[in-house]
Order: C-alpha cells, then sequence, then structure tokens
C-alpha cells in the first residue's frame, strides 16, 4: 500500500482563502481590520524567520500585522508593560509573544499576562480551560494542533470513535490535541518518555500525531494499515552529503508504504499552523465586533471512511 500524501500546503491555501474572505467581509460591512500584535524579544534566528513569515502571510490578506521588535536585555517589567498596552489597544485583536523567551524572563508570567479574549496562540489558562471543558466556541485553540484537526477533517466528515494516539504530551501540541480529538469523539491515548509498549499503543491507533521532537522516531512497523499518521516535527538534521534539512518524528518512507495517509515535513503541519493563526486573529475580531466568527472546519472532500474500520464495527 503507498499512502495519499496530505498536502498541508494545499489545505492551509483553501483555508488562507476562506480567511481572506472572511477578511473583506469585515473591511466592507463594518469597516474593520483585524489586527496581530507580534511581539518577538531578542535575536533567536529561528524566531525571526517565523515571525516575518507569519506578518507576512498576515499582511497579503489584508491582516495588519504589528512587530515589536525588543532587545534580548528587555527587562520582563518593560515587556509586562507593552502587554498590558497591547491589552488595552481597541485596534489589536490578537497577541503573539514568539517563545521562546529569554531566561530572565517567565515565559509563564508573560504569556498569563495577555488578555484571553487577545490570546491567539491559546496558552492562558483561560484559553486551556475553555478547551478543557470543550467550549471551542469561546476559546483560542493552540495553532498547531488546530491545524492538525482540520487536516484530519479535511480527510475526514466524523472522526467518531476512532482510536487516536498522540506521541508527546506539551502544552502547545500533545494536551490540547487530545483535547480536540476527545471532542471529536476519538477515543485518545496520551504517550510519552515514559509510555510502556508505544510501539503495540500505536499499532491500535486509526490516527497517529507524533509531536516529539526526534527525527525518524515513529517507524512503519509501527504503524496500522491504513491508518492516518500526522507528523508534527520539525528537526534540524544534517545529511551524510552534509545538506542541512527539515525532517519530521515519523519515518516518513517507511510509514508512508503501511499508512492509507501521512503529512509530509515540510509541507505538512507547518503551513497550518500559520493559516490558524491567521483563523484566530480573524475569529477574535469578529468577537471584538460582536459578530459571530466563522467556523473553519469545512465538510470533508471524502466520504467519511475509517480506515481499519473494525475499529468501530
Ligand atoms: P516538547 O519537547 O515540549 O515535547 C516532546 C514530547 O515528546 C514530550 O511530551 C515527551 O514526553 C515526548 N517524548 C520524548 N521522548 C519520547 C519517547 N521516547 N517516547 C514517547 N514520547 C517521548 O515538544 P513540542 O513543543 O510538543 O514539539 C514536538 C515537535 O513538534 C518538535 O519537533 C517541534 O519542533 C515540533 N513542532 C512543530 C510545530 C509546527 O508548526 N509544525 C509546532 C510546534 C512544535
Amino acid at each position: 500500500m503507498t499512502a495519499e500524501i496530505i498536502d498541508g500546503i494545499a489545505v492551509a491555501a483553501e483555508l488562507t482563502a476562506r480567511i481572506h474572505g472572511q477578511v473583506e467581509q469585515l473591511a466592507a460591512a463594518v469597516r474593520l481590520k483585524p489586527t496581530l500584535a507580534v511581539v518577538l524579544v531578542g535575536e533567536n534566528p529561528s524566531s525571526q524567520v517565523y515571525v516575518s513569515s507569519k506578518a507576512r502571510k498576515a499582511k497579503a490578506i489584508g491582516i495588519a500585522a504589528v512587530d515589536h521588535r525588543l532587545p534580548a536585555s528587555t527587562a520582563e517589567s518593560d515587556l509586562l508593560a507593552l502587554i498590558r498596552k497591547l491589552n488595552a489597544d481597541p485596534a489589536v485583536h490578537g497577541i503573539l509573544v514568539q517563545l521562546p523567551l529569554p531566561d530572565h524572563i517567565a515565559t509563564t508570567t508573560v504569556l498569563e499576562a495577555i488578555d484571553p479574549a487577545k490570546d491567539v496562540d491559546g496558552f492562558h489558562p483561560v484559553n486551556v480551560g475553555l478547551l478543557g471543558i470543550g467550549d471551542v466556541e469561546r476559546a483560542f485553540v493552540p495553532c498547531t494542533p488546530l491545524g492538525c484537526l482540520l487536516l484530519l477533517r479535511d480527510r475526514f466528515d466524523d472522526l467518531t470513535g476512532m482510536n487516536a494516539l498522540i506521541i508527546g504530551r506539551s502544552t502547545i501540541v500533545g494536551r490540547p490535541m487530545a483535547q480536540l480529538l476527545v471532542r471529536e469523539s476519538c477515543t485518545v491515548t496520551i504517550a510519552h518518555s515514559k509510555t510502556a509498549d508505544l510501539e503495540g499503543r500505536c499499532r491500535q491507533a486509526d490516527i497517529v500525531v507524533a509531536a516529539v521532537g526526534r527525527p525518524d522516531f515513529v517507524r512503519g512497523s509501527w504503524i496500522k494499515p491504513g491508518a492516518t499518521v500526522i507528523d508534527v516535527g520539525i528537526n534540524r538534521v544534517t545529511r551524510a552529503d552534509g545538506a542541512n534539512v527539515l525532517t519530521g518524528d515519523v519515518a516518513f518512507a517507511e510509514v508512508a508504504a503501511v499508512a492509507g495517509a501521512v503529512t509530509p515535513v515540510p509541507g505538512g503541519v507547518g503551513p497550518m499552523t500559520i493559516a490558524c493563526l491567521l483563523a484566530n486573529t480573524v475569529t477574535s475580531a469578529c468577537r471584538h465586533a460582536g459578530l459571530a466568527p466563522p467556523r473553519w472546519a469545512v465538510p470533508a472532500r471524502k466520504p467519511a471512511s475509517i480506515q481499519g474500520a473494525a475499529a468501530v464495527a
């Protein structure tokens, strides 16, 4: 069997086009321009690339992206003062503080200072709690797991009854992913570094979401034939020929030989993460204007079917 390669670039482009349409409607109907404030402290090269890419993609569809670049020596109190200012600014709908922050700044203190109603990354405890009770109408859902869910919903109308294994229990990927899939009526297992018999658990799963941060960690022999595999990992590795490349957490060729569908790295989850940030910003702008935000998941292009359907018989 050869798996379908899930095209995250194409799904993200479709989502971005719908977000763009919503931005144009907001401009025409209520003269509102969704605005995202992006805060970067220090000169971390990866963070600079991420922040520039987010701002470029926002601006391309009419979302204002206002950069706040602060030196690495910025005092925590000055960063908190900036966040208070952005919280109070009615023209700002989303606030994103790029992580990681320099060591002398307490990440938790900063994330908790962001107004939950502008927390488009979904990291504030209020949003974590709202997602925990399944209230995604009011929560902001973290962008990467939201992107993974939209990829799954692009493939399946209904995830009910599927066995989902999430490898990784981080607060930005694994845990919110689990909450989202429970809400979709999947039977969810969260695996982590202390999990016993990870391979055996993986073989039971109709959906595997790998968020580990270890290249080629998930092997083809672990995968149930026909399963859908979402690879969140982004690992920089040096190949034998000396080239620096990005690779995921999944041994792609092996897994693609067994799975029903798999996301590539790059070109899978990554583009969805940025698109979901833009979606969350527009959701926030709608809420601030007292308008109902759009539902970003669309009916699947394929008929609902469960790979390895015996799991729900
Ligand atoms: P993290 O380091 O916070 O968490 C990694 C998780 O993997 C931990 O919960 C740990 O328990 C688990 N783990 C480690 N070794 C394991 C093992 N041997 N068996 C089972 N589980 C094990 O990482 P994170 O922030 O969740 O990110 C995970 C990966 O996803 C990284 O490669 C990161 O770069 C990538 N990522 C990608 C995007 C994107 O937009 N595509 C966004 C966020 C993170």
